[in-house]
């Protein structure tokens, strides 16, 4: 059976930064079809906070007040070995409207931004997969493809998703923004290149027999990088890094008494009811190339980076926003498709520095021993990018070397 639909940009992966960039060129005016393989959102916390740039992106489309409300702020970040408090941050010296971060489940920021894309009259379509595109000078041709979730087999069942449906899709522009196994990329072609491991974590939300301070903390040992989230009131969450060799058959609360005691022993709270928990392993890759012509690439499905710093999504809101931009302008006021090269430019530049690809941060003379010793640890720790990160890197006296690029102004 065929079905065929037309539009202007056609999004591929409705996590958040697909969501984002959907609402985006829709607000500037330009058609979107949003296409999700999935059957729902997110049902978990995952990425749970918004940097302050991050926020001020999200006010320009009217959802950062709705956001706070539904959030926790942060105003401050220890950083801890063992039993020492030994730095911290402060984002309230930072400038701008949103000098903190607001601690917001994944799953709580994907249903405001899909109740917003309905409200422009969007409609994300699920358990639809993009499979296949092809460029044709001023417009490209998807094949789309509808799953649905088939239960087979007796006496053990199965639920496999089959393919129902084959939608042919036409656009002026596709917008990758499914992912990790992102498609997109595979059409592009281009490698994803692993650029080392940060490590396999156990992560653990919990509510804990008391409320925490809300502040976030980071405890930096030899060998480890753990972090305490507050989500709301008494609800929390721990990562810790662990060595998966050490992957335990231990019951969970057992376990995570013990990195509690052993990474923590400042952290009082006992948890009382673990909601989740899981072990996650999280590398560092690169896309060799953000895209090309009539196909560009967002978020997880271009970068990966330590979970810590919430930096693969949060950048990842800044590429929606920034390719929304040049899109509208190619879609709307007919500038040259070749302008999207300033998004490259920008985009390798912006995950250089993230990724230490362009060098450790200088060391400067108001740092301390304990922080000039840690020097290559620090830039993807911070829930921060772009000049918010440089402020925040000074408050250690630490300087990230700059990388020449572009600007994409809205
Ligand atoms: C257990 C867990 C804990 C995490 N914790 C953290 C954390 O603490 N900090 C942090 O920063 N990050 C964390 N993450 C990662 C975070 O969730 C991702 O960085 C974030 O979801 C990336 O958003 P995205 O929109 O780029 O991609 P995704 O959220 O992955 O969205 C991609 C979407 O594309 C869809 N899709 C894929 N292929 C296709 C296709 N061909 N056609 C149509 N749709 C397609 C998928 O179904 C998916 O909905 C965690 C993830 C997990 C699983």
């Amino acid at each position: 059976m065929f079905g065929s639909h037309k539009t202007e940009v056609l999004v591929a992966g409705a996590g958040p930064v697909g969501l984002f960039a959907a609402i985006a060129l829709q607000e500037r005016g330009v058609r979107v079809a949003i296409y999700d393989q999935d059957s729902r959102m997110a049902s978990r916390s995952y990425a749970l906070a918004l940097h302050p740039s991050s926020l001020a992106m999200l006010d320009e489309i009217g959802l950062a007040q709705r956001l706070i409300s539904l959030g926790t702020k942060v105003e401050t970040i220890g950083f801890y070995e063992g039993r020492n408090r030994e730095v911290e941050l402060d984002y309230r010296k930072l400038e701008g409207s949103f000098p903190f971060l607001l601690v917001v489940p994944q799953n709580v920021l994907e249903h405001v931004l899909h109740d917003r894309l309905l409200q422009q009259k969007v409609k994300t379509t699920w358990n639809h997969r993009v499979q296949t595109v092809k460029e044709y000078g001023d417009h490209l041709e998807a094949e789309v493809h509808k799953l649905d979730q088939v239960t087979l087999g007796y006496p053990v069942s199965v639920a496999e998703a089959v393919i129902t449906k084959t939608v042919h899709a036409s656009a002026s522009f596709l917008v990758g923004a499914d992912g990790y196994s992102s498609q997109v990329r595979n059409i592009l072609g281009h490698d994803y290149d692993l650029l080392g491991e940060i490590g396999t974590f156990f992560v653990a939300e919990f509510e804990c027999d008391r409320e925490p301070d809300p502040e976030v903390r980071i405890v930096l040992e030899e060998g480890s990088t753990n972090v305490f989230w507050p989500i709301a009131g008494r609800r929390v969450r721990w990562g810790f890094q662990i060595d998966p060799e050490d992957s335990s058959s231990e019951p969970v609360d057992s376990r995570l008494d013990s990195y509690l005691r052993k990474r923590a022993p400042w952290f009082l709270a006992r948890p009382e009811r673990i909601f989740w928990s899981t072990e996650i392993q999280f590398e560092r890759r690169l896309t060799r190339r953000f895209g090309q012509g009539r196909m560009w690439l967002l978020g997880d499905a271009a970068h990966l980076t330590s979970p810590v710093g919430v930096q693969s999504v949060n950048v990842g809101l800044r590429e929606a926003h920034d390719l929304s931009v040049l899109l509208a302008n190619i879609v709307l006021t007919q500038a040259s498709v070749d302008s999207l090269g300033a998004f490259e430019t920008a985009r390798q530049a912006e995950w250089r520095r993230l990724l230490g690809l362009s060098g450790a941060p200088k060391v400067l003379d108001s740092t301390t021993p304990w922080v000039a010793e840690r020097v290559d640890r620090f830039v993807s720790c911070i829930p921060a990018s772009g000049t918010a990160l440089d402020r925040l890197l000074a408050q250690l006296g630490l300087e990230l070397p700059a990388e020449e690029h572009e600007s994409v102004d809205a």
